[in-house]
């Protein structure tokens, strides 16, 4: 049985990262139909777990790749991203975060310094903001 599903498996994608979290996510709506007992749910679960099926039996391999690098950026970014609230966010007593008006780059200010008079590091724009 074992070896039947190896060979069928001979050319197929597989599971990757974006897989687990297809699966996870279907879990998750699993349990929530579960409990509110809406049909909507279980579809949706149902259908995050059929998508992740045709991805492991695939033979698009180099598509479904591209698919997983794309996820695994996305992935990337977001955790950059919330490392960077989580770092702000315990700055909070100390600096002040402004976004550049003309190119939304964060600046972070000193605070309690009263009117002062910003200059955007990345583009030399200046703006007057409250620290
Ligand atoms: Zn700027």
């Amino acid at each position: 049985m074992r070896q039947k599903i190896q060979r069928f498996m001979i050319g197929r994608y597989g599971a990757d990262q974006f897989g687990q979290l297809l699966m996870g996510i279907s879990v998750v709506l699993l349990f929530v139909s579960l409990l509110t007992r809406l049909d909507i749910f279980y579809i949706l679960a149902l259908g995050c777990m059929g998508y992740e099926y045709y991805r492991m039996m695939s033979r698009q391999i180099e598509r479904r790749y591209q698919e997983n690098q794309k996820f695994m950026n996305w992935r990337l970014h977001f955790i950059t991203k919330c490392k960077k609230k989580k770092e702000h966010f315990s700055q909070r007593k100390i600096y002040h975060f402004y976004k550049c008006p003309s190119c939304r780059q964060k600046v972070r200010v000193p605070r309690g310094k009263g009117k002062i008079c910003i200059t955007c590091p990345k583009c030399r724009t200046e703006f007057i903001k409250k620290s």
